[in-house]
């Protein structure tokens, strides 16, 4: 995920697209570039870090004037930040040059096939190749930018929206679209591209957005052609005339990034998955681990240390990587970790999770584990963050930027990268059939839109919040792999609601918990169909029976829970292992609509921060 800005017309670009950038920020921070044609030549400027330091590198490095420019503030999908696999990226003429928001999941094949064509990279990025494709397919065909654009796309697996122009014809810019927001605004005899309206809502109301598989051909002056990237047709683009203001726009028209980033969940999710779950080829591929094989194969057991709903993350996985691949698993805070004398071999495997990659406390344990010899894998968010650097290998959640301080999509991308690890090393060692692989593979793709589903609740789930945003306390109960989810339920409602909250396995309700029980107490009951069914709702009845107020989340079509309970919830089906990326949604729904409810500063709780840098 990443901001883009373009601009092309009679005004000067820079002061548009600088702006339009630090309006952009949200998506993507750790880089930013813009590259401007002064009617002569491309002036490219770009630094790791802020948009602010590119405007002051900027200033200092080129004139700023042009009317035809492209900006870009990056989060690092491929190769980690720095001035070099910042965006603008040039093509190896360097007639060509891009910006990139998005995935090219077949980069690597591409770049192969280049480099034998005689192409040369400069950059880590992903983004490289895709100019130099477009460059290779141009000068090869003779075509036209746009035709060249096209043809190159359709050799592309991923995501995308790019903009590219060619300095031979600087009165063009190209843009296309798949999976990646792009919009264009419309104004008189002048043309903005961005990933929202944002950057241009002040210059006019009037804006296309493109579909998935369309690009547009903007020429100064002349009226935009929009074509499919398949089959060529010329599409009628539908022209909106935009009704949100600047704040909304940047939060998507939610009112807080934490509902945004809730909604965002299904495609975090399929990001997650992209050029990973192989699912027609009956495949998982992941790097870190493919590379480190026999290192996983030869473990005595894994240790995950993380913290916070990263834990919970861990606890998740702790559950799927015992059942499917038979690993020993133990989940440790990082906190008690690095202080408790672990005993730690090298035959162990040290998994350390963490959203931002810089948590203090994880950081402590990682260096701890490996001077002890153990290897240590990272799953992170934030590409080239420092325990992405610390570890000795890992896997991303490409989850894109995560503002609100309330973890969500963090959540449900780690248990994604990490049941993708777990099906792997379980097919490498042999404790799943092939066809049972493939059935998970299968049903893992299934669940973003699952998720969509799930997130349907939403209407209803704000229903049953009113009812109970004056609760002082509430508990989350749920077994199996539900357990950490009721614990993650409790842990975002105590987040940003400040009503105490408890999540427990279920059946230890009746050594301690249930005492507490009584008409005021509402009970979260995680009761999906699968494993421990059963008891679950003996533990409904138990609380039924004190007068405690039941909510279950249950899977669709249930009878028995809805028969006990005051409330449910429903959830699509799956297999028991996936069940926490579904159950997990109406939870947070549920402590975000009682928060707002409660008039609590949603995105930024007190006394909580987005990246624990501190012990
Ligand atoms: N994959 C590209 C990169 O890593 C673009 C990432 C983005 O969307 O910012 O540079």
């Amino acid at each position: 995920m990443c901001g883009i800005v373009g601009y092309i017309g009679h005004r000067e670009a820079y002061p548009i697209i600088i702006k339009g950038l630090q309006r952009l920020e949200y998506r993507g921070y750790d880089s930013a570039g813009i590259a401007l044609y002064d009617g002569n030549a491309i002036k490219l400027s770009k630094t790791k870090g802020k948009v602010s330091d590119l405007k002051n590198k900027i200033e200092n490095e080129i004139s700023t004037d042009g009317t035809l420019g492209i900006g870009h503030t990056r989060w690092a999908t491929h190769g980690v930040p720095n001035d070099v696999n910042s965006h603008p990226h040039y093509s190896n003429s360097g007639d060509l040059v891009i910006i990139h928001n998005g995935i090219i999941e077949n980069y690597d094949s591409l770049k192969k096939e280049l480099i034998k064509r005689g192409y040369t990279f400069h950059s880590d990025t992903d983004t490289e190749v895709l100019v130099n494709l477009i460059e290779e397919v141009q000068k090869n065909d003779n075509l036209k930018l746009g035709k060249a654009v096209q043809v190159a796309l359709n050799q592309v697996v991923g995501a995308y929206a790019i903009a590219v122009f060619d300095k031979n014809k600087p009165n063009e810019i190209v843009v296309a679209k798949l999976g990646s927001p792009l919009a264009i605004g419309i104004g008189d005899d002048e043309f903005f591209i961005a990933s929202d309206a944002s950057p241009f809502i002040e210059y006019t109301k009037n804006a296309i957005y493109l579909e998935d598989e369309e690009m547009a051909i903007i020429r100064r002056g002349k009226k935009i052609k929009v074509r499919k990237i398949k089959n060529d047709v010329l599409v009628d683009p539908y022209v909106q005339e935009l009704q949100l203001n600047l704040e909304q726009i940047e939060k998507g028209g939610y009112d807080h990034f934490m509902l945004k980033e809730i909604y965002e969940q299904p495609s975090a999710i399929l990001d997650t998955f992209r050029g990973r779950l192989l699912s027609n080829e009956g495949m998982i591929k992941l790097a870190g681990v493919e590379d480190n094989m026999k290192k996983f194969l030869a473990a005595d057991r894994i240790i995950i240390v993380a913290c916070g709903t990263s834990w919970h993350a861990g606890l998740v996985a702790e559950y799927i990587f015992e059942d499917l691949a038979r690993i020993p698993v133990e989940v440790e805070y990082a906190s008690e970790f690095r202080y408790r004398n672990p005993v730690i071999t090298e035959k162990d495997i040290v998994i350390a999770i963490s959203q931002s990659g810089e948590t203090a406390d994880t950081l402590a344990a990682i260096k701890l584990a490996k001077s002890k010899g153990a290897f240590v894998f990272g799953v992170c968010n934030v590409v080239g963050s420092t325990i992405a650097r610390e570890t000795d290998a890992g896997a991303y959640t490409h989850a894109g930027p995560e503002i609100g301080v309330a973890s969500t999509k963090a959540f449900t991308t780690q248990i994604t990268v990490l049941t993708l690890m777990a099906l792997r090393l379980a097919r490498a060692k042999g404790t799943m059939s092939s066809s049972e692989f493939r059935h998970h593979l299968i049903e893992l793709e299934t669940i973003p839109g699952k998720v969509e589903e799930a997130l349907k609740s939403d209407a209803y789930v704000k229903t049953v919040a009113e009812i109970y945003k004056d609760s002082k306390n509430c508990l989350y109960l749920g077994r199996g792999f539900n357990f950490p989810v009721a614990l993650e339920g409790a842990l975002k409602l105590k987040e940003i609601s400040y009503i105490h909250a408890e999540g427990y396995p279920a059946a230890e309700m009746k050594h301690g918990p249930i005492a507490l029980i009584d008409e005021h107490m509402p009970v979260i009951v995680i009761a999906t169909k699968m494993g421990h069914y059963d008891k679950v709702v003996s533990n409904i009845q138990e609380i039924k029976a004190r007068k405690g107020k039941i909510i279950g989340i249950v899977t669709k079509g249930d009878t028995s829970v809805k028969e006990l309970a005051d409330h449910v919830i429903e959830v699509p089906e799956t297999l028991e292992c996936l069940t926490p990326l579904l159950t997990t949604i109406p939870l947070q729904l549920l402590s975000y609509h009682i928060a707002v409810m409660l008039e609590k500063n949603v995105d930024q709780p007190r006394n909580l921060a987005k990246s624990v840098t501190v012990e």
